[in-house]
């Protein structure tokens, strides 16, 4: 997709470490971390949102959540972590493609969550 910071990171025009990749998605650090530790899971399929998602998509999205649980504790996250996926606006998403916080290494200080 034309114009998608995240297809350009999957496509290789933007340079990144990927701590974790197979053939439905990848894992990189945030550039801006929210968190001691703060990774994106990017399906290597671009869809804006979870209401565009087909049946193959939600079979991506469930191979992407399981697959952070058994990676987590690569990824410095043996003490547990958080996982987020804005969804518009008002949740603040800034990048149109689906994409999963991963934020952990410390304890959360969002108790209202
Ligand atoms: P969201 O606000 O949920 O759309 O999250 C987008 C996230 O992408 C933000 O946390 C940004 O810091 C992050 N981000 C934007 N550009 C890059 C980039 N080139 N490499 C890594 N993370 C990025
Ligand atoms: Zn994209």
């Amino acid at each position: 997709m034309k114009d998608c910071v995240f297809c350009s990171i999957l496509e290789g025009k933007i340079p990144s470490q990927r701590y974790y990749e197979d053939e439905r998605f990848i894992v990189i650090k945030d550039i801006e971390p929210k968190a001691k530790l703060h990774y994106l899971a990017i399906p290597k399929k671009h869809y804006k949102l979870l209401s565009e998602m087909n049946d193959s998509d939600r079979d991506d999205l469930g191979h992407i959540m399981s697959t952070i649980s058994q990676i987590a504790p690569k990824l410095g996250l043996d003490g547990g972590y958080r996982l987020v996926i804005n969804q518009g606006d008002d949740a603040g998403q800034t990048v149109f493609h689906l994409h999963i916080h991963i934020l952990g290494g410390q304890k959360m200080d969002f108790p209202e969550l």
